[in-house]
């Protein structure tokens, strides 16, 4: 199929319309959003659903996000609450996926088979117009081929998706770089399966109860089924090893500076100078700044497979915060690949 590839511009100046169009008809637009770059069609048509796994190469049990422009357009698909809205009030539009009780009028194909569906309200202009021409919810999973790390810009889109899907929105860099936060609502007990830019702590602040799933920091046993199906498919990983490195700063440094000049360092922003001379860097951020961090992210795996290290290197990101999010999803690139620099200190 011919991809049909639209910058802002354009969108503006009125493909937006035959966007929406064929959305509607259960077509395929890849459009920007606030995490990742998403692959939408109609979640209501199973048809549609169909064609986005195809797209992607995704195992079809893996359920899709359903996109909405308000927190309310959830009521004709999804069983909402009390606690759905207090979140909705606090975080939508924005990074936030909450799990609720399915409608019929959401199709089994677009859940994976579950009785539960994954509601989002993005922030990200395009998608919210795309969302509101189309007039159907749009089921959007990431715009990756599945197993790559999410597209966090058009020429990654590109690289995955051009001939397979119908048009493709470039709307520049993902302002977050991350997927977005997955909650499952359960009373008032809420349920953390994917950690994102919002927050436990922001979570938190809402609801009186939230848990996080083992799947989160943990490595599931064979036979363990998570609460998320996404969770257990290996996922963002290099074509090289990637070995996530465990202590001080300046131990982790050091363990880089002697590594050897077949292995690509994914360092700080502060640590290109010390690094530079001997290796093959990406930097993937400010050392303070963990935002920065998850920005730059799926950019720099992507990058890493582009400069065929033996072997990449990177820190080990702390578990509170934001760090929690890069935490999960480096850990799963790096299958659970954990090197300790401080040797017992
Ligand atoms: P992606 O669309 O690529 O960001 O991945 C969607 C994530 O949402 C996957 O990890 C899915 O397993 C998860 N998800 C979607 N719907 C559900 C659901 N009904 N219950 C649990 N997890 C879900
Ligand atoms: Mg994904």
């Amino acid at each position: 199929m011919t991809t049909e590839i639209i910058g802002v511009d354009q969108f503006n100046a009125g493909a937006d319309k035959r966007a929406g169009e064929l959305i509607a008809s259960g077509r395929l637009v890849v459009f920007p959003t606030e995490t990742v770059y998403g692959l939408g069609s109609d979640a209501t048509d199973p048809e549609a659903s169909k064609r986005i796994y195809a797209a992607k190469g995704r195992p079809s049990d893996n359920p899709l996000i359903v996109h909405i422009a308000h927190p309310e357009d959830a009521e004709p698909y999804a069983v909402t609450c009390e606690a759905y809205y207090r979140l909705a009030a606090k975080f939508m539009p924005g990074p936030l996926t909450v799990i609720l009780p399915k409608k019929d009028s959401i199709p089994s194909e677009t859940t994976g088979g579950l009785d539960s569906v994954a509601i989002r309200c993005p922030a990200h202009p395009i998608a919210r117009k795309l969302i509101t021409l189309s007039g159907v919810p749009i089921a959007a999973p990431s715009a990756n081929l599945s197993g790559k790390p999410s597209p966090t810009n058009a020429s990654d889109v590109i690289c995955d998706m051009n001939g397979r899907v119908d048009m493709i929105i470039d709307g520049g860099e993902s302002e977050i770089g991350l997927e977005s936060t997955i909650v499952k609502l359960d009373g008032d007990r809420a349920i953390l399966l994917r950690p994102g830019a919002i927050t436990v702590d922001a979570l938190s602040c809402v609801l009186d109860r939230v848990e996080i799933a083992p799947s989160v920091t943990e490595m599931l046993g064979e036979n363990e089924r998570p609460l998320s199906p996404g969770m257990k498919y290996r996922h963002y990983a290099p074509d090289a090893p990637l070995v996530l490195l465990d202590g001080e700063d300046s131990d982790v440094l050091e363990f880089m500076k002697s590594s050897p000049s077949s292995a690509v360092l994914l360092c700080y922003d502060e640590e290109v100078d010390a690094l530079e001379k001997d290796h093959r860097l990406i930097a993937v951020g400010r050392k303070n700044d963990l935002a920065s961090v998850a920005h730059r992210l799926f950019s720099a795996l992507r990058e890493a497979d582009r400069l065929g290290a033996s072997v990449n290197y990177a820190h080990l990101p702390p578990r509170d915060g934001l760090g929690l999010a890069l935490y999960n999803r480096m850990l799963r690139a790096a299958a659970h690949t954990v090197l300790k620099t401080d040797k017992g200190k």
